[in-house]
């Protein structure tokens, strides 16, 4: 398909998107297509790991207020965004301390999808574990998209309102007994390879997090390689897609021809580690 796309993701924290679809997003901004970033919380109270830190060791006097801590983690998405090519990135702010499907989240999330029209979706997956707020999003989001259609949102012109495929991140989510009884198989591989670098930069933003450094590129390792794996693909973001795809005849691609003929050794040679450690960490 040459013509450009709109996709959107719609996230729990502010660094789930690099985390989880940061090469995936960089891709597609490159192809000249427009992409969109909907973050539903602060990510303050459970993700803003030094903040905490200083609370629950009594060094209250260090703690940033929370409007403070709150731009702080904008800034941080918004500069790994910036280094994968995405600039449309929008915050609704919600609190995450506990994260459920709520009116307020649906219709927040609804409004940005009636705005944007996205073609195609990328949501947390909602098979991740029972209680876990990525979970809760993924749901609130799918009624979301029951709600833009709507009459309060239906309006005649521009795109249809429903995108047209969802794709579910297929994240190991914790690595937990919970998360090993999923059901998380991935279907879609997006070969990140070109771009692995630049999301290990983006992650390098993520100070709050501590991912700066070495456990971001540790991240990428064990996931994006882990998932390439068996497909002779050195780094992949996997999802999980909603409906069925459809073709007008049995699909197969450059990739799966390539993988067919692949050698052992030529295989050897497209898993290589691009990603060394960080002098930064
Ligand atoms: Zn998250």
């Amino acid at each position: 398909m040459d013509e450009s796309l709109k996709i959107m993701a719609v996230m729990c924290h502010p660094a789930d998107a690099i985390d989880h679809a940061g090469g995936t997003l960089c891709l597609h901004a490159q192809r000249g297509d427009q992409v969109t970033m909907v973050v539903c919380t602060h990510g303050v109270d459970t993700h803003h790991t030094r903040r905490n830190e200083l609370i629950k060791s009594g060094r209250l006097d260090q703690v940033s207020d929370l409007e403070e801590a709150i731009r702080e983690k904008e800034e941080e998405a918004l500069r790994g965004m910036e280094i994968l090519g995405v600039r449309d990135v929008r915050f609704l702010r919600l609190k995450d301390d506990v994260v459920i499907q709520s009116r307020e989240l649906i219709e927040a999330i609804a409004k940005e999808l009636a705005d944007v029209r996205p073609h195609l979706l990328i949501l947390h997956n909602p098979t991740e574990e029972l209680g876990f707020a990525h979970q809760e999003t993924a749901e609130a989001a799918l009624r979301a998209c029951d709600l833009v259609k709507t009459s309060h949102y239906v309006q005649d012109a521009g795109d249809p309102v429903t995108p047209a495929q969802i794709f579910f991140i297929t994240m190991y989510g914790h690595t937990n007994q919970l998360s090993a009884e999923g059901r998380r198989f991935a279907n879609v591989l997006v070969d990140i390879s070109p771009v692995v670098e630049k999301k290990a930069r983006a992650l390098d933003c993520v100070a709050s997090q501590y991912y700066t450094g070495d456990l971001g590129r540790k991240c990428i390792e064990v996931t994006n390689g882990r998932m390439g794996l068996h497909s002779s693909v050195s780094y992949a973001e996997a999802y999980q897609v909603l409906n069925p795809h459809v073709y007008s005849h049995l699909p197969a691609n450059e990739y799966l021809m390539r993988q067919a003929s692949n050698s052992k050794s030529s295989r050897g040679e497209s898993l290589q580690i691009r990603l060394g450690g960080s002098d930064r960490g």
